[in-house]
């Protein structure tokens, strides 16, 4: 029988628990996640144990990344059998603030990020996102302290702007990136595929598929624009509505022109009827 994890959900609990954690040099990993727990995120937690002799999974479905327009109210909340997952793997730690607890009455202070997080991606979209994204990371880190967290290379423009808020706010944490998981058909795993229609699951996979493609096109010397111009006509030929499909440096996120101008990551967003689908490629 796996070992229940602990539990916490105010700071003083928080507290207590993290001193017991820390006894006898313990290090500590934290995974932040927003619970609808798939294996993309237990790969996370796995990748955390390698790193670190205690792991942290703190589950908090953060209201500042969310517009008013967007699925903050119906966003997948599935606890028990989240708790069941990470007690299989050994977890030591839930960190589950509600949100007043992350943000009592007259909170008002907002970590404001730039560089990766103005490159013109996902900001364009959700201009809200990555200042709230700033905003609970960085408490979660000064909650925990961790000395490494673990986040996922699914948002990789995401896992971009952590990284560097984590340096430029001299937190000690060390941000690990890890891989994306993905189904047999390609699709990322994503607490948001259970909003898709068996019709739009099928449809799906045309993401990964599309940039593939592209940076098939790309490796044989095929500008970007020309690249990029078939894998969107992919995506929109199968009934996504695109928001963007960019090839951009995969360290500073600038655009490129073609494979000279790499290494080259491949971004992509785009809905499927209400669902927004995000995914990346190394080409
Ligand atoms: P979320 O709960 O969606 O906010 O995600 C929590 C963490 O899991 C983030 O660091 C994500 O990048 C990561 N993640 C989400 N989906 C995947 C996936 N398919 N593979 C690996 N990591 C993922």
């Amino acid at each position: 029988m796996p070992r229940p994890p602990v539990v916490a959900r105010t700071l003083p609990a928080l507290r207590r628990a993290l001193d017991d954690l820390r006894r006898r040099n313990a290090t500590v990993a934290l995974v932040p996640t927003m619970g609808a727990l798939h294996d993309g995120h237990l790969s996370l937690v796995r990748l955390a144990k390698r790193r670190a002799t205690r792991v942290v999974v703190s589950v908090f479905v953060n209201p500042t990344q969310f517009a008013p327009h967007e699925d903050f109210g119906s966003y997948p909340r599935t606890w028990k059998a989240d708790m069941a997952k990470l007690a299989t793997e050994n977890v030591d730690l839930i960190w589950n603030p509600d949100v007043k607890t992350m943000y009592p009455e007259g909170f008002a202070t907002r970590i404001g990020v730039e560089g990766p997080a103005v490159a013109g991606l996902e900001d364009r979209f959700r201009p809200h996102f990555f200042g709230g994204v700033a905003t609970v990371v960085g408490k979660l880190f000064l909650q925990v302290r961790p000395d490494v967290a673990v986040f996922g290379s699914k948002d990789f423009q995401q896992l971009r702007v952590v990284t560097r808020m984590a340096a430029d706010l001299d937190t000690g944490v060390k941000v690990i990136g890890a891989p994306t998981i993905r189904e047999r058909d390609g699709l990322a795993m994503s607490s948001r595929n259970v909003y898709l229609t068996p019709e739009q699951r099928a449809v799906a996979p045309t993401l990964y598929r599309a940039m593939k493609e592209t940076a098939k096109l790309l490796k044989a010397g095929k500008s970007a624009e020309a690249a990029l111009a078939v894998g969107a006509k992919l995506i929109t030929e199968a009934g996504f509505a695109l928001d963007y499909l960019e090839a951009r440096h995969a360290d500073t996120l600038a655009p490129v022109r073609s494979i000279k101008d790499g290494p080259i990551r491949l971004l992509v967003a785009a809905k499927l009827g209400n669902t927004r689908l995000i995914d990346n490629v190394a080409v």
